[in-house]
């Protein structure tokens, strides 16, 4: 083919796709409209996840009637005129694209009337051709309707995923909008039904408890604004950078990144760097793995931020980014510690006390427990889970609780079909008939010599030394024993006496909402009970003794992990990990001798008695030509 320049109708269609990706980059793009007009009302309505219509209503001043054709125009803006306004930017848009992107791949319908002028005008695009023009009255502001976005590009519309999880990128968007924007009133309906409502009072707190809900804020503290720090090397750069906003207590923790936002100017940001920063403020906090939960607005000068570093304008580049990123963990490091810090003694023997306690609740083999050194490991136990442990169960009560679920004239033995139905604790004295015919075990028997350090059970088998994390292990047979209860529609739920209200974060509330039929099948009954609110009116027998509030919630965050669209198989299998690593029985226990061998026999008629359900370990071995080496008896 030769070369030839391009019509105009396929540049535009390329750089659309640069800016537009999704119905949320277009309710992105449309609200910072608003936001940048003045508006202190907007409201945003989408259908079908926003592919059938987007409308965004704003009570801005408006665009004059003269104007409106130009404001679809490539490159059109009133934000700036020259190279040099690119330096210090303070709007949230400047590259004038977007309404020309998003007219070139959808209809759009565009009702405005400029504060200054009398009436209106109504402009109506279809993929870059105006077919409607005329004058039409309406109170000052602006409305945007989208329809049919990507109607026409086939190969866009595939990339699209399932309306829930583009309503879910939605929400997200409005979410984000209404943190920064405390201000200013949002509304979202999703298909009619109301997702986000903030009050617009200026307060970020009460935008918080409507975007996140209420048991969420409860453990967020705001961030205490300090004053520029004297004598700092960089301190002149330092003192014009302000970080405000919330941060979850050590408590609060999740099992990623996401549900740390930043934002820097007023413009929601991924920055993994800037991530890392509030990361780094919970060192020693928080568990490894483990993410901290926070809203973080950072105010730096706008000639000291280049916003102009992604078409989708979700990326900046900083001229001091070390300044700013440790701007950001001084502040977040110095409002937790501020607030965790006890007021006397710093170390006293509760603490001791409570150290093992938090070791024992969450620590398991997948955070290896440092003895951390310096002031900081004083305040670990202090922002602990101590009194999750009080209520939680014993490794007795799970068994019974199992034995509970098996049909009443029934103690299945193991059989082949079935190799791990469940055995009641302590274990039958009567010797299984049908051993001789089970399948290979994967493990040979082991013979338990004893615990070490309240948390892996030491034993001895023909290949040398075993050391068994009894937590992994304790998930990987429930694990297995509650996927073979689904597999045969035996899992037994306990009703609640009074339901239990939780709440999650809006953006998270479609996972629910969308999975209520797996968590149904797996003995959950909860029911929606408006927007993030829910209503838990049964759980699986055995988490009756459980804090259902945070088992629901973890379990959301769990649902959320990896990849957007997981099957059905691969989320059944993220609740039931979730489940049986909240009743595993817990590092930090005293385990008798019976319970050692119950647990290691229960471990060996496991399919994969090698690795918990996570994948990890529940094992180590330690051959005897190892110890052989060690003891430098080889060689
Ligand atoms: P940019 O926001 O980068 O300037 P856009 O393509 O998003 O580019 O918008 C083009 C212009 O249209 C804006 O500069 C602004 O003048 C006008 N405009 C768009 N939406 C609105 C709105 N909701 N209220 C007032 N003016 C608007
Ligand atoms: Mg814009």
């Amino acid at each position: 083919m030769p070369i030839q320049i391009l019509s105009e109708s396929v540049v535009s269609r390329i750089a659309a796709g640069e800016v537009i990706e999704r119905p949320a980059s277009a309710v992105k793009e449309m609200v910072e409209n608003a936001i940048d007009a003045g508006a202190t009302e907007i409201k945003v309505e989408c259908l079908e996840g926003g592919r059938r219509m987007i409308r965004i209503t704003d009570n801005g001043y408006g665009i004059h009637a003269d104007e409106v054709a130009l404001a679809f125009a490539h490159h059109a803006t009133s934000k700036l005129t020259s190279a040099e306004d690119l330096e210090h930017i303070n709007t949230l848009g400047f590259r004038g694209e977007a309404l020309a992107s998003i007219a070139s791949v959808s209809i759009v319908t565009c009702v405005s009337r400029h504060k200054d002028e009398t009436t209106g005008t109504m402009m109506r695009i279809d993929n870059s051709r105006v077919i409607t023009h005329e004058r039409i009255g309406r109170n000052p502001g602006t409305t945007m309707t989208i329809e049919h976005l990507f109607a026409r590009m086939p190969a866009r519309l595939k990339f699209l995923k399932s309306n829930q999880t583009e309503r879910g990128h939605i929400d997200g968007v409005i979410t984000r909008y209404a943190m920064a924007y405390p201000h200013i009133r949002f509304t979202l309906l999703q298909d009619g039904k109301v997702i986000v409502q903030s009050t617009g009072n200026g307060s970020l707190r009460d935008v918080l408890i409507e975007v996140l809900g209420g048991q969420d804020v409860e453990k967020m503290i705001a961030l205490n604004v300090e004053p520029a720090t004297v004598g700092a090397e960089d301190e002149a750069s330092r003192s014009a950078i302000t970080v405000r906003g919330f941060v979850g207590l050590p408590t609060l923790d999740h099992n990623s990144r996401s549900r740390i936002t930043l934002f820097v100017n007023g413009r929601p940001v991924q920055d993994i760097k800037l991530a890392s920063a509030v990361v780094q403020a919970y060192h020693t906090l928080l568990m490894v793995g483990r993410y901290p939960v926070a809203v973080i607005m950072v105010q730096v000068p706008s000639e000291d931020v280049d916003v102009n570093a992604h078409p989708a304008k979700a990326e900046v580049r900083f001229r001091d980014a070390n300044a700013v990123f440790s701007a950001i963990q001084r502040a977040v490091r110095t409002t937790l510690l501020a607030h965790l810090a006890p007021p006397e003694a710093p170390v006293s023997i509760k603490g001791i006390e409570n150290w093992g306690l938090t070791i024992s609740d969450e620590v398991s083999h997948d955070a290896p427990v440092t003895s951390s050194t310096g002031n900081e490991a004083a305040h670990t136990p202090i922002i602990g889970h101590q009194p999750r442990l009080a209520g939680s169960e014993t490794w007795e009560r799970v068994g019974i609780a199992r034995q509970a679920q098996i049909a009443p004239d029934a103690h299945p033995q193991p059989s082949i079909s079935n190799p791990s139905s469940p055995i009641p604790y302590p274990p039958s004295p009567i010797p299984h008939p049908q051993a001789p015919i089970l399948p290979k075990p994967q493990l040979p028997a082991l013979r338990i010599l004893g615990q070490l350090a309240l948390a892996y059970i030491i034993a001895e088998g023909p290949e040398g030394l075993y050391l068994i994390d009894q937590h992994a292990a304790h998930e990987r047979i429930l694990f297995e024993r509650m996927m073979t209860q689904h597999d045969l529609g035996t899992v037994v739920t306990q009703p609640l006496l009074d339901p239990v209200v939780v709440t999650i974060p809006t953006s998270s509330a479609y996972v629910l909402e969308e999975n209520i039929n797996v968590m149904y099948e797996l003995g959950f009954e909860i029911d929606p009970f408006g927007g993030a609110t829910f209503l838990v009116r049964g759980v699986p027998s055995m988490m009756i003794q459980d804090d259902i509030v945070a088992a629901v919630r973890e379990i959301v965050a769990e649902m959320e992990a990896g990849e957007a669209e997981p099957l059905r198989k691969e989320i059944e299998a993220r609740v039931l990990r979730r489940v049986c690593k909240r009743m595993a029985v817990k590092a930090g226990r005293v385990l008798p001798l019976s319970e050692m061998q119950a647990l290691v026999r229960d471990l060996e008629a496991c399919q994969s008695p090698r690795t918990c359900p996570h994948g990890r370990p529940t094992m180590i071995q330690i051959g005897v030509g190892q110890l052989e080496k060690l003891f430098g008896r080889l060689g």
